[in-house]
């Protein structure tokens, strides 16, 4: 099947829809300054990130570890959300949702760890409240973040989770020149947990570790009609997966990324180009942000 690019009959899909998941990847990160993981950022030539992301690295060096993810959160710490991620912030509100598939649930899954869809959600909740008056309540589609996020912090010893936007989240880390060099700092001088004194982590799920709401995850695609990747490769795992399990069970997956894959050929539509781009104008049409005044 060679996928369409017609923005109108995808439209009529999705009108249609009764449940849609949306899952996200790195692509819609992009426009936000925060380059896929793989990317190098400068820093970190020396380094495959890919080799700093498991809990054995963690384990061997966690100095290393925390200098690669402390300048990752510095990088999430200045990024905003961009049009692709408020097109999505947009879907989760039930009222505008109505506007474009008046029968649908929408779920958004993001693989992403800089919490920007998490953000674009929180702040379109806030214009939608503050447009219709404080006294309206906005009860929003549920964001499921299955690799964590990268401001969290885990305690290793009694597990303790908290969102820390502190930077550096110690002296230590602030030293450019060890950033630089990869000094090793002692154990003792990393992140510690403020109730048990553990030795924190950061709170990302690492390969060789299960993703968070798997199970959920699962049912929700189990009876989505459409599916929508966006800014992630239908070649690529769990996206690949999903995309693979909707239309199994008679669904349909449109495709939003900046380039094609050899997996493209199962879907059903597909919107090459910048995600920030794509996605407003074909779900909207225009900016985002008119979509939100309709909605007030
Ligand atoms: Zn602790």
């Amino acid at each position: 099947m060679v996928p369409s690019s017609n923005i109108l009959d995808f439209r009529q899909v999705l009108h249609d829809s009764k449940n849609i998941v949306a899952v996200v990847g790195a692509g819609v990160s992009a426009a936000s300054g925060i380059p896929t993981w793989r990317d190098s950022d400068g820093i970190w030539t020396a380094y495959d990130p890919a080799k700093l992301a498991t809990p054995q690295a963690f384990t061997a060096n966690p100095s290393l570890v925390w200098q690669h993810y402390h300048a990752l959160r510095d990088r999430a710490l200045a990024a905003v959300p961009n049009p692709a991620h408020l097109a999505l912030a947009l879907l989760c509100i039930p009222d505008l949702l109505r506007g474009i598939a008046p029968l649908a649930k929408f779920t958004l899954v993001t693989q992403n760890i800089d919490g920007l869809d998490a953000l674009a959600l929180e702040r379109t909740i806030e214009s939608y409240r503050a447009g219709r008056g404080n006294g309206d309540t906005c009860e929003a589609s549920r964001l499921y973040e299955m690799h964590g996020r990268v401001l969290d912090t885990l305690c290793t010893s009694c597990d303790r989770r908290q969102c820390d936007r502190t930077s550096p989240l110690c002296p230590a880390l602030a030293s450019s020149s060890l950033r630089t060099a990869g000094d090793e700092i002692h154990s003792k001088d990393l992140p510690r947990c403020l109730h048990c004194g553990g030795l924190l982590r950061p709170g990302v799920v690492w390969f060789d570790e299960v993703p968070h709401h798997l199970r959920e995850i699962w049912e929700v695609v189990d009876h989505a009609d459409l599916c929508l990747l966006i800014g992630t490769s239908s070649q690529v795992q769990p996206a690949a997966a999903y995309a693979y399990e909707v239309v199994d069970h008679g669904g349909k997956v449109a495709v939003f990324n900046l380039e094609q894959s050899v997996d493209d050929d199962h879907c059903e539509f597909l919107f090459l180009g910048p995600c920030a781009e794509t996605l407003p104008a074909v779900l909207f049409g225009n900016e985002p942000g008119h979509a939100l005044s309709q909605g007030e």
